[in-house]
């Protein structure tokens, strides 16, 4: 259970998020959309505590997480550009985080075997992140954060870079993910297809300001103002 409160953020003097509230229950898939700069990745970024939060708390299951240092918080993010190490093999890559934690080997086999059969990475483990595709990489980097069996993740544009048939096959491989590993996902797009398609919930940001927050029905059928109604009802 992730709680925002009052969550803020200022550059400067410049506010971009000036507080925001909700709450996302265990187990949901919540979908993050609004026009460019309304504040998306900023607040992706003050969950996984890659940026400070100005103002505001964050809470999981209660504990007040709003300070805590990213490595010591149960998240994994996925980034639309996926750096993954180029020396290091498919298996490697997915591994890295487990061996610097100094996880038993064969249990971080186990969970590379697993994550491979999952991510259908099977016959590539000894690549090299060069010699593969692109949807294939992007699978690779998601493997790197399903090995880590985080409670939480967080994906910040991932499907970006794909093309139109393998960016559908991978939000069906993302949901089906995401119900496998029992995981609580915020998936930040820019695309409204993706937004009704995929999500449990639907939040709306512009200007850093939550607009609206419901089912995918709801804000369709039932938009908070005209802004919602537009961007919602209006394809790309
Ligand atoms: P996009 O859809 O284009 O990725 P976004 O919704 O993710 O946009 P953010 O990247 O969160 O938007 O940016 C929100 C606002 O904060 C923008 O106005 C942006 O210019 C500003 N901003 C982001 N990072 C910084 C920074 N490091 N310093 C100053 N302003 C920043
Ligand atoms: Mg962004």
């Amino acid at each position: 259970h992730l709680q925002l409160q009052k969550v803020g953020k200022s550059y400067g003097t410049v506010e971009v998020i000036p507080g925001i509230d909700f709450e996302i229950n265990s187990g949901e898939f919540l979908v993050l959309v609004g026009p460019s700069g309304s504040g998306k990745s900023t607040l992706l970024k003050m969950i996984a505590g890659l940026e400070e939060t100005t103002s505001g708390k964050i809470r999981v299951d209660g504990e007040d997480i709003t300070h805590l240092d990213p490595s010591a918080r149960d998240l994994a993010m996925v980034f639309q550009s996926y750096a993954l190490y180029p020396h290091m093999t498919v298996k490697d890559n997915m591994s890295f985080a487990l061996r610097m934690r100094g996880e038993d080997p064969t249990e971080i086999d186990r969970r590379v075997k697993d994550a491979v059969t999952m991510l259908d990475l099977g016959g590539l483990e000894n690549r090299k992140p060069g010699q593969l595709s692109g949807g294939q990489r992007q699978r690779v980097a998601m493997g790197r954060c399903v090995v880590r069996n985080p409670k939480l993740f967080l994906f910040d544009e991932p499907l970006s870079n794909l093309d139109a048939k393998l960016r559908a096959q991978t939000r069906i491989e993302i949901r089906r993910l995401h119900e496998r590993l029992n995981a609580t996902s915020i998936f930040v797009t820019h695309d409204q297809v993706e937004a009704m398609t995929m999500a449990d919930r639907i939040a709306l940001l512009k200007d850093g300001k939550l607009q609206q927050i419901g089912s995918p029905q709801d804000l369709y059928l039932r938009p908070n103002n005209s802004f919602v109604a537009t961007f919602i009802g209006t394809p790309e």
